[in-house]
């Protein structure tokens, strides 16, 4: 029994757990266990004959009895039961993935904006998963309470990913920004700063709640700008307490799609934006797709492997998936 696949089952009920406000502390307790088992990838065989599976930091006796059931039969009768009771039953065109396959990951955040470990820390942190790229994508300047980096930060900031880069020759960091859709659409950074970068994330964080036919203007322009290469978390939801933007998505993924502009699948358990409901409308639609950590420390690398079963799920094989490609067909960082 592979622990990835068990944190990816203890992932999805707490997903699934989430949408329902009443559960929201079961929610985060299988959201905890799934990240711990991501983390540690413990011998769950090992555990389960020995009935020790509660040693497992943030498995208590509920959940091993959850574990324990798929150790045993690769099934969680409690996941198959979740997913009845919210009309999400498994379907026979899932895809495959394999996290050994994956590459790196594109959406990273240091302490030069709101992340809380340093540019070097998160590069260890990458090198040690084996990852052959990470992105470096600190917010833009509007995000002010996080100190998000204009023009002449982020020349300081390439100047230290300079010395940085010396100290972790594995992985090739890469320089971005995660700006800021503004309400008309436009980005909070000028286009001859997006041009250098090798990573524009354009991401939705305030007034989402604009009237639907405003976002989807807002959403359609950043969805073809030029400089763009991915929309991070699409509606910014966080499911049980905050309700995401809405706006025509399929207009919205299938300009993306024209474009080549990558959706992103956002494997914070608190986002866990798309869904596998739109992500796998955005497949239909023709898009590519980012699966990233969205991490703030290197300890969320993990939530990667954890949430994979969402794009299994929209049944996105991975030749859509951007992050399983190696580095040098990796067309964002060479456009
Ligand atoms: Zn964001
Ligand atoms: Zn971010």
């Amino acid at each position: 029994m592979d622990a990835i696949a068990a944190a990816q089952a203890l992932s999805e009920i707490g997903y699934l757990l989430r949408q329902n406000e009443k559960e929201r502390f079961r929610a985060k307790a299988f959201s905890a266990a799934a990240w711990s088992i991501a983390m540690q990838r413990p011998d769950l065989e090992s555990l389960q004959r020995t009935e020790s599976l509660t040693q497992i930091e943030g498995v208590g006796e509920g959940i091993a009895r959850v574990l324990s059931d798929f150790v045993q039969t690769g099934q969680s009768r409690y996941l198959n039961r979740l997913r009845e009771e919210m009309q999400q039953p498994a379907r026979d065109d899932e895809s495959e993935l394999d996290f050994n396959d994956y590459q790196g990951d594109v959406h990273s955040h240091t302490n030069w904006s709101d992340g809380r470990a340093t540019m070097l820390e998160m590069a260890q942190g990458a090198q040690a998963l084996g990852y052959s790229y990470l992105g470096v994508t600190d917010h833009s300047p509007r995000i002010t309470v996080v100190h998000g980096l204009n023009a002449e930060r982020l020349v300081a900031q390439s100047r230290e990913m300079a010395e940085v880069q010396k100290q972790v020759e594995s992985v090739t960091l890469l320089q971005g920004i995660e700006v800021d859709i503004l309400e008309d659409g436009g980005l909070d950074l000028p286009d001859a700063v997006l041009e250098i970068l090798d990573v524009v994330i354009a991401s939705p964080h305030v007034k989402l709640r604009q009237e639907a036919a405003a976002m989807t203007e807002r959403m359609l322009r950043a969805a073809s700008h030029p400089h763009v290469d991915v929309i991070g978390h699409p509606t910014g939801r966080r499911p049980g307490s905050r309700e995401g933007a809405s706006y025509d998505f399929e207009a919205v993924f299938k300009e993306a799609a024209k474009h080549g502009i990558a959706l992103e699948l956002d494997c914070d358990p608190a986002r866990m934006d798309l869904s596998p409901e739109m992500a796998r409308l955005a497949y239909e639609c023709g898009c590519n797709f980012v699966v990233d950590a969205d991490a703030h420390a290197p300890a969320e690398f993990a939530y990667v492997p954890m949430a994979l079963w969402m794009a299994r799920r929209a049944g996105i094989e991975k030749e859509r998936i951007l992050n399983f490609r190696p580095l040098d067909e990796l067309t964002m960082a060479t456009q």
